[in-house]
């Protein structure tokens, strides 16, 4: 079972920003911005793109309401979306809050946020998602 696998399963924690059966949406323990948030299929798939053509379209589709909620939540230019995974086995959407294109960019020191921080996030995103 993946890493991502666990978080969705509620079996390590993580500041959860929006669900369904299919996919699940958390805070970026080593955010790039306020708000960094991942997308990921509940269905253990490594590389994005073996997803089914239906998949990745209801996928994208949550990604979408996603970034809708966070946009209300951390103030931006626009949400950034990346699909990188380099690191962890098990597809993922990239969802960042972006006042500039530095916010894009990986290689960045990342910001260290105290945990109440992490939560009023994800809980108010989590809210914002429920409306839509
Ligand atoms: P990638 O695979 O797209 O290169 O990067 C994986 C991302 O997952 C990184 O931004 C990293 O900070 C994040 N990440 C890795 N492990 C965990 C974890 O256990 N919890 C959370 N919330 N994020 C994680």
């Amino acid at each position: 079972m993946s890493i991502f696998s666990k978080i969705a399963a509620g079996e390590i924690p993580s500041y959860k920003c929006a669900e369904n059966d299919e996919f699940y949406a958390f805070l970026d323990i080593n955010p790039m911005v306020k708000g960094h948030t991942l997308c990921i299929p509940r269905r253990e798939v490594d590389y994005i793109f073996d997803l089914e053509d239906d998949e990745i379209a209801r996928f994208q589709v949550f990604a979408k309401k996603v970034a809708v909620a966070l946009k209300k939540v951390c103030p931006c230019v626009k949400v950034g979306q990346a699909v990188l995974g380099l690191e962890v086995p098990h597809a993922h959407i990239h969802l960042i809050p972006m006042q500039s294109e530095k916010d894009m960019l990986f290689n960045k020191p990342k910001l260290q946020l105290e945990q109440e921080e992490f939560q009023r996030i994800a809980d108010a995103v989590y809210a914002e998602f429920q409306k839509l």
